[in-house]
């Protein structure tokens, strides 16, 4: 076949892509099918500790892949204790353990594959890959500097900033030698061990969870709130509910050093924030999850005058346009915007249809589902209470509430006690739905649908006339009739709630 010929603009590309992560590869592939000329660079800089992967970005490699596949291994052991009490001869809970290197082989062979898939699609879609580390040298010009040391100039009429970001270390003596990341879980060759994990966002909160539930020691260090920008109800919820399963909490401390022992282990040293006093203890492993930065400095694109932000450094823009007419961005580095898979690739998708297809549709930021992925999962979309309150007032907000029992909770007799949803509505009648909030099984397919409903406009009258399907645990928003307001308890009387 033909190569495809860029278009009459003179320079040798429609579009180069900076960055083969989702919203990256999301917006070459639509701009190929599109008849487009473009080119991906990729590449990635092992982490201080030496991992480093192939094609696809966060996602795939180290983020929502790996950790949802951990996540699974986690369940199947509450599972096997489940069965027994369903019949099935599971030995000993006692006797079952995880073999670590085995999940991490499979899961890493998954991965692979999964890059290898991707490198097969793009040349199958005559997106020109390049595994090279791109860097702007003016708006029409990317440097690529290839893995073997050769370098590339790519004249291109359109550039698409979608570098991602990686994990911070603080600034504090012995992070950097001493720590991992979530760029390393996934790929650590020995189990982790006792560990400390320093954050308290959802990918913090997603590790602890897992590793408790392989049998491990593992504590989490909260600076001020557990998962900030959710729900704070729902938050609470769920770090209790950690706890019950064994996970510790060290509130309102910071990290101050850590120091490696004779013996491998890392000694931490942290302060607490409300006396100052300093405590320390041992860990085998120390995760850091204290956030994420945009890799904008690193491609030069403030100086190419590309307007970042001042503190997040993260590109400014305008409905994925920066300021420079012909320079857009998607993804992780956006300032403003969620950090998850699907909002980079259905923006990437949507501007290449804008760009060279005459699309119309823009990419809704709003009303974005959600799912933080602890052993109980939590699933939201929509505003939490508090930001309803704020933007709407406290009399203008109905909030309607429920704890239940999941039917599969029954038999092996699992506490339902932090299983719990709320909806989060406008006072007024038809009472406009706001925000939808679980925890509980399968959180994440629970609200993708309610999702749906949410972007058409649900209203409370509308859920409240919903047949449920019977039994299941999203039924259960639709028999939510109690309100905050009414004081009524929402724990259920019945059985069968
Ligand atoms: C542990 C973890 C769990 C997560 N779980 C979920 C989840 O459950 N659900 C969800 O929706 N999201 C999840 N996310 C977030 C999700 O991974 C990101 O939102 C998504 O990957 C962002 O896509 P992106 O295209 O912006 O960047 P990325 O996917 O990060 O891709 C950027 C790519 O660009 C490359 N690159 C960077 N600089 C250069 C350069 N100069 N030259 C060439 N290439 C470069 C990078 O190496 C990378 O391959 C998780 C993230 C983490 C870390």
């Amino acid at each position: 076949m033909a190569p495809v010929q860029a278009g009459s603009h003179g320079f040798d590309y429609d579009l180069v892509v900076i960055g083969g992560g989702s919203g990256g590869l999301a917006a070459a592939k639509e701009a190929v099918s599109l008849g487009k000329k473009v080119a991906v660079l990729d590449f990635v800089d092992p982490s201080p500790r030496g991992t480093t992967w192939g094609l696809g970005g966060t996602c795939v490699n180290v983020g929502c892949i790996p950790k949802k596949l951990f996540h699974q291994a986690a369940l199947l052991g509450e599972s096997l204790h489940d069965a027994g009490c369903f019949g099935w001869n599971i030995p000993e809970r006692k006797s079952i353990s995880l073999d670590w290197a085995k999940l991490r082989e499979s899961v890493q062979n998954h991965i692979k594959s999964v890059n290898w898939v991707l490198r097969v699609e793009l040349r199958d879609k005559k997106v020109e890959y390049i595994n090279a580390r791109g860097s702007l040298i003016d708006t029409h010009t990317v440097h690529a500097k290839l893995k073997n040391g050769s370098e590339r100039e790519l004249k291109t009429e359109h550039v698409l900033l979608a570098m991602g970001g990686r994990p911070i270390y603080p600034d504090i003596p012995g992070a950097v030698e001493n720590c991992i990341t979530s760029d390393d879980i996934f790929s650590l060759p020995e189990a982790p061990g006792k560990t400390l994990v320093i954050g308290a966002g959802y990918i913090g909160l997603e590790c602890a969870g897992f590793l408790n539930e392989f049998g491990m020691d593992a504590t989490v260090m909260v600076r001020s709130t557990v998962l900030r920008g959710f729900d704070q109800q729902m938050a609470g919820l769920i770090s209790e509910e950690m706890k019950s399963r064994g996970v510790k909490f060290l509130h309102k401390t910071v990290p101050v050093r850590m120091d490696k022992q004779a013996d491998g282990k890392i000694k931490v040293t942290w302060k607490s924030l409300e006396n100052n006093s300093e405590s320390s203890d041992l860990f085998d492993t120390v995760l850091m999850a204290t956030g994420r930065r945009p890799l904008t400095l690193e491609v030069k694109a403030d100086q190419v005058g590309v307007k970042l932000h001042p503190e997040s450094k993260k590109v400014v823009s305008e409905k994925e346009l920066t300021n420079i007419p012909n320079i857009f961005a998607v993804g992780d580095i956006l300032e403003g915007k969620p950090e998850l898979t699907p909002v980079a690739i259905q923006a990437g998708k949507l501007l290449a249809q804008r760009l060279y297809n005459n699309g119309k549709i823009e990419m809704d930021y709003d009303n974005v589902a959600t799912t933080v992925f602890t052993p109980l999962e939590y699933g939201c979309c929509g505003l939490s209470e508090e930001e309803a309150i704020r933007r709407h007032g406290d009399d203008n907000i109905e909030v309607y509430h429920a704890f239940y029992k999941p039917t599969e909770f029954f038999v092996p007799q699992r506490s339902p006690a932090r299983c719990y949803m709320k909806v989060v509505c406008l006072r007024a009648a038809p009472q406009k739905v706001l925000g939808m909030h679980y925890t509980g099984p399968q959180g994440g397919e629970v609200i993708q649908g309610y999702a749906a409903a949410i972007k058409m406009g649900l209203t409370m009258e509308v859920l409240m006339d919903t047949v449920g399907i019977h039994p299941t645990v999203s039924e259960e928003f639709t028999r939510l009739w109690i309100t905050k307001r009414s004081g009524i308890d929402p724990t259920p009387q019945s059985c069968c709630s």
